[in-house]
């Protein structure tokens, strides 16, 4: 056979393959407004771009240390005890080409054959991916509006089997914005520290909360801290995708490990990304998180005589996640609609407004809009959906 059993289980990234396609209607000059990406439309601040290119002059362009340059890493442990009371020395980080690999890392060192990652869904699909990829199994612990998705401690437990090792947590959530309290995570870390769970918390959203602060859950008791990966990165607080930084701050043993895989793999990131990152981490723009607080109300409020319905506001990220039962079964514009991706392609056919079918993120009723986008558009897409439904639904 030509191809290993693992790749054979694996699914493309359905977001990435929608891109793909909508970037071809727009190369093709369609006036297609994109609320599928799960990248903002702001850009990195301006010192990384001055201190990526005197890097470049200053030919900093060498390979540097597997797991990244001291500095950096020393950035990151100054941010993680200053912003979430964590302690972490740099031996603890290891910098890695975005998020996604940030987690694939953790992971790979993790996980044996047959055990169980317990994930909260609706959840981003590389998590299913990743874990399949590295031999465990992929547990999914389905969560809807009734707990504003998010998993309690009594969920959790019935989830929980002898097979189970990694529970993990997304807060805020991609895709629904649900971000958890310190209450709420105290009660979940219980049931995860009474069964021996690892954690693997991802937190590229953190610094996208609209109220309160912020609450890791690896800072809730000396457990977390011992058995969790912290991941992070610079691709949604920055808008800084390109540039592929993340990184993950584990206890130091398996910090190690995630270490020694990534000199095997990929070995560093580039060497320019990782000056970029080091003057960024300083900088986040508190307009950032004003502007799309101002987005995420306005499209609440546009959308609130649509059948796109939401009941749970999100607290975090740049996503809306409608309900849109009511609509699924009908017809709309004669055709009928029997699904979410159904949905989501007659909406780009007859408007040219682009949302994520809620099944990618396995949520069969449910839709992704993300709202990090200019004012411009969001009031365009808001006005198009309003007609659609309208018009098509007369
Ligand atoms: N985690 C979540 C929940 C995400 O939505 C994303 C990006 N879509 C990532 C991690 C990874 O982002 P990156 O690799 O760009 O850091």
């Amino acid at each position: 056979m030509l191809f290993s059993k693992r790749i054979l289980k694996l699914s493309e990234s359905p977001t990435l393959q929608l891109n793909n396609k909508i970037n071809g209607l727009l190369q093709k000059g369609e006036d297609v407004i994109n609320l599928t990406v799960g990248e903002p439309d702001y850009v990195e601040p301006i010192e990384s771009s001055y201190s990526a290119i005197k890097a470049i002059c200053d030919h900093f362009t060498h390979y540097t240390n597997s797991s990244g340059i001291i500095s950096l890493r020393e950035s990151i442990c100054a941010k993680l005890l200053k912003e979430n009371n964590l302690a972490y020395t740099p031996d603890q980080i290891v910098v890695s080409a975005g998020g996604k690999q940030a987690l694939f890392n953790a992971f790979f060192v993790l996980l044996n054959g047959g055990e169980e990652v317990l994930i909260p869904t609706p959840a981003w699909p590389t998590y299913k991916q990743q874990v399949l990829l590295c031999g465990g199994t992929p547990v999914l612990i389905p969560l809807d509006e009734s707990s504003e998705f998010k998993l309690t401690k009594e969920t959790l437990k019935a989830f929980i089997t002898p097979r189970s090792k990694i529970l993990v947590l997304n807060s805020p959530s991609n895709p629904t914005g649900a971000t958890y309290s310190e209450e709420e995570l105290d009660d979940l870390v219980s049931i995860v520290e009474e069964n021996g769970l690892y954690v693997i918390s991802d937190e590229i959203y953190e610094r996208l909360v609209y109220s309160g602060t912020y609450s890791s859950p690896v800072g809730i008791n000396d457990y977390m801290k011992k058995h969790s990966v912290l991941v992070n990165g610079f691709s949604k607080a920055f808008g800084m995708t390109g540039w592929r930084i993340g990184y993950t701050a584990a206890p130091l043993d398996i910090s190690i490990k995630i270490a020694a895989f990534q000199s095997q793999t990929t070995a560093s990131i580039s060497s320019i990304s990782q000056v970029a990152a080091k003057y960024a981490i300083n900088n986040f723009d508190k307009e950032h998180l004003i502007e799309l607080k101002e987005k995420r109300n306005y499209l609440i409020h546009q959308l609130a005589d649509t059948p796109l319905k939401i009941d749970v506001e999100p607290g975090g990220a740049f996503y809306l996640f409608p309900r849109v039962d009511s609509v699924l079964g009908n017809s709309i514009y004669g055709e009928s609609i029997d699904s979410v991706e159904a949905l989501c392609a007659s909406l780009l056919e007859r408007e040219h407004v682009a949302i994520t079918p809620g099944s990618f993120f396995d949520a069969p009723n449910n839709v992704r809009i993300s709202y990090a986008k200019s004012m411009q558009e969001i009031c365009d897409a808001a006005q198009r959906i309003k007609k659609y439904f309208k018009e098509g639904m007369k």
